[in-house]
């Protein structure tokens, strides 16, 4: 296909049984290495990303907007795409990095991009109707994409990662911030795999909110009961961290070799560690965990 050609997409993405030392026998875990999908694609931005592009290639699309804080992946991801492909990228910015750029934002002004910084009451307003209309107003050939890529048109580019899978798992666990990567899971779920379970690990304070992004992405959302959200693992909010949780990251790299950061999967397997000693899954359980990537995040 002519898109995964230029961006080179490695997918299938492979799956790996691991066994850190706080896994018991009890427990089959692997995990699905998303992350390795692409060095700069993020891997489930990709996944949610990929049809949008792929309709943004056919109809000649010039210009894409979209949103996201100062270390987004998604802003990371969309911009090489949009330089890869030869759109123009317009990312408006949560706060101004202007004087102080991330590594994320330097890569954006390297793959010209136009960064376009914005108070934090304003982008509150992003997905506001009226806000909407206004930005298409000011550019009126482009497509708007919404923070995370997370609309309704992502969920299958997510649901094709059940697809892929090389057998049944009775869960499949995931991060969760903007719900389009849990949405996507819901359906793949309920159409290819309806026996998984799927658990998602809330990344941020969002009880309550988390449930509500999902199930509004989710078309006929009572029809699912296929899923679940936890939120005793956000460390205090978005991207907070903590010694032991970072200390975490790097024994998990030293005991099977696959780097996780704080922001998301290092609370996903925190939290599957510490479910695994509640003894959360029954007896025998396949457990699947999806690497959704992000390492670009950790770079400062
Ligand atoms: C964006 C991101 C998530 C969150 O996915 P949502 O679809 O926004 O819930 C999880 N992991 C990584 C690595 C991400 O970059």
């Amino acid at each position: 296909m002519q898109l995964t050609e230029k961006l080179t997409i490695n997918t299938p993405s492979s799956v790996q049984v691991i066994t850190p030392d706080w896994v018991n026998n009890k427990i089959q875990l692997s995990i699905k290495r998303d992350d390795q999908i692409h060095s700069i694609i993020s891997g489930n931005k990709w996944r949610k990303l990929h049809y949008t592009l792929e309709q943004a290639v056919t109809q000649k699309t010039k210009h894409i907007v979209s949103f996201g804080g100062g270390f987004s992946n998604h802003l990371h991801a969309l911009g090489y795409c949009c330089h890869q492909l030869n759109i123009q990228f317009t990312a408006i910015v949560r706060g101004d990095y202007s004087k102080n750029l991330s590594p994320m934002l330097q890569d954006l002004l390297d793959w010209k991009t136009d960064v376009q910084y914005v108070d934090r009451v304003t982008y509150k307003k992003r997905t506001n109707i009226e806000y909407i209309q206004q930005l298409q107003k000011q550019y009126p050939h482009a497509l708007l994409i919404p923070e995370g890529g997370s609309q309704q048109q992502a969920l299958q580019g997510v649901a094709n990662i059940i697809t892929e899978l090389p057998q049944i798992y009775d869960y499949i666990i995931a991060p969760v911030a903007s719900g389009g990567t849990l949405a996507g899971l819901i359906k793949g779920v309920s159409t290819y795999s309806p026996t998984t379970q799927v658990l998602g690990i809330g990344v941020l304070k969002g009880q309550g909110y988390l449930e509500e992004l999902v199930a509004s992405l989710l078309p006929n959302s009572q029809a699912f009961n296929n899923w679940h959200i936890n939120h005793d693992f956000h460390f205090g909010g978005y991207a907070k961290s903590t010694t032991e949780l970072n200390e975490f990251c790097g024994d998990f790299l030293k005991q099977t070799h696959i780097p996780i950061e704080p922001v998301y999967s290092g609370k996903l397997i925190f939290a599957l560690k510490r479910l695994i000693f509640e003894e959360f899954f029954p007896a025998n359980a396949k457990v699947l965990i999806l690497h959704t990537g992000g390492l670009q995040g950790a770079r400062s």
